[in-house]
């Protein structure tokens, strides 16, 4: 047997042994484990998984040892991901910090930052959220407007966040703020580390249309941030931004793929609500149709996603792969959606009461909810610029 199939072996008999039998279920929102400062588990069995996952460091298999991660190479850890998720094994602990900040500090961040901050977050002692968004800057971040001044050894804080999920639950705030009004917009930007426990931030929860309250407004009060906490150089903030934008997108995109290995997908749901004829197809020929439709586009996005798997492996491709994953991936994923509900009939009117069951009113509130895949992280219209502009070389709009 070759290393690799030994790994394999080994890791998935790790996991077998493991992994508890309900933690290897379809997993619903509230049975995430979010970590932080006052984070509390969802069940006994999630907190020994992820007890045991954290003992392992297989948290985050591929940071270095020092961080609280295994120290793995790229090919193990994908192993250790692949062997999860055939098992069905859930994700010990969901984190801003590991999908998004932890990769950025590993390339940004300061000896001092990395040693603070990254086994923190590879032990799910601190829960992140993200400043970017303001009100008068989404698509265009950069005209973002909060300012950071220097004072002494501090840089002081005045301005607001939105959209910033989970704020209300997050213990630090990673944020992008201007530090030269003077300068050309992109580059007057830097990026800061900021605890929420911090006198003079005021966080304010939004209700979203699918019920849940994810969204918070997030104020600036003359907030004292150490000089230390700056990451990357002083207004050279916007490289830091983008490059974490990269694995923010590649994380959304893989949502799809994600939701159509779960138990409950559009098959399951059409064997449940569709009629069908006397040779065992659906019935209706238009669902039918809208059910083919779907899953051939699943699997040519699975098989996309394979590609650039095996391309960054060869270290081959151009990578721009990578760049369509995210409208491809979230479009699907609210199509998928769509359709489960229209699957559902009058069932998928639910919205509370008795007359509907749990997995129909969570249907239908996924769907709502669903809407948002294809605006966070960079709307579909931005990212078929970025497809046009960087893929297929089509000039700018001027
Ligand atoms: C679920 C969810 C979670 C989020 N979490 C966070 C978070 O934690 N932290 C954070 O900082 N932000 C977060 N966001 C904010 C998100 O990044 C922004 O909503 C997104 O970047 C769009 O910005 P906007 O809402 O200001 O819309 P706008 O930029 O005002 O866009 C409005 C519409 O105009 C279109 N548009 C804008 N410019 C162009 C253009 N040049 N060409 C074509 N069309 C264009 C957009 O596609 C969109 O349809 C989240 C959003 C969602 C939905």
């Amino acid at each position: 047997m070759s290393d690799t199939a030994v790994f394999r072996a080994t890791a998935r008999s790790w996991l077998e042994e493991n992994c508890p039998a309900s933690q290897r279920q379809p997993i619903t929102p509230g049975e995430q484990y979010w970590g932080g400062r006052n984070g509390s588990f969802p069940s006994e069995d999630a907190r020994i998984w992820f007890e045991r996952m954290r003992e392992q460091r297989w948290v985050v298999p591929e940071w270095p040892l020092a961080y609280g991660g295994a120290g793995l190479g790229e090919q193990e850890a994908r192993i250790i991901k692949d062997e999860m998720r055939k098992l069905g094994c859930r994700s010990p602990l969901y984190s801003l910090g590991i999908w998004m900040l932890g990769p950025a500090l590993l390339e940004f961040g300061s000896e001092a930052q990395k040693d603070e901050h990254l086994p923190a977050i590879a032990q799910g002692r601190a829960r992140w959220c993200q400043g970017y968004s303001e009100p008068g800057a989404g698509s265009d971040l950069a005209s973002l407007q909060t300012r950071a001044e220097i004072d002494g050894d501090h840089f002081v804080l005045n301005g607001s966040k939105i959209w910033t999920s989970q704020a209300d639950r997050a213990d630090w705030i990673f944020c992008l703020v201007r530090t030269d009004p003077a300068a050309r917009k992109q580059e007057g930007i830097s990026f800061l580390l900021i605890d929420m426990a911090s006198p003079g931030i005021t966080v304010r929860p939004i209700e979203l249309i699918s019920g849940a309250s994810e969204f918070c407004q997030t104020f600036f009060d003359n907030v004292r941030v150490p000089r230390g906490n700056l990451v990357g150089p002083l207004h050279g903030g916007w490289g830091v931004a983008k490059a974490l934008l990269k694995h923010e997108r590649k994380l959304m995109s893989e949502i799809g793929i994600e939701s159509a290995t779960r138990a409950y997908g559009a098959i399951e749901c059409a064997k449940r609500y569709l009629p069908v004829n006397a040779t065992g197809q659906v019935a209706d020929a238009v669902m039918r149709d809208r059910l083919a439709r779907h899953e051939m586009q699943m699997h040519a996005i699975g098989l996309t996603q394979q590609r650039i798997i095996e391309e960054s492996k060869a270290r081959a491709g151009s990578g721009l792969t990578a760049l369509v994953m995210k409208y491809c991936g979230t479009e699907e994923e609210k199509r998928r959606q769509e359709l489960m509900v229209a699957m559902m009939g009058s069932q998928g009117l639910g919205w509370e009461g008795e007359d509907f069951s749990g997995p129909e009113i969570d249907t239908v509130r996924g769907m709502l909810g669903s809407k948002a895949l294809s605006i966070a992280g960079g709307s579909s219209e931005i990212q078929l610029n970025i497809i046009a502009k960087r893929a297929l070389g089509l000039p700018g709009v001027t």
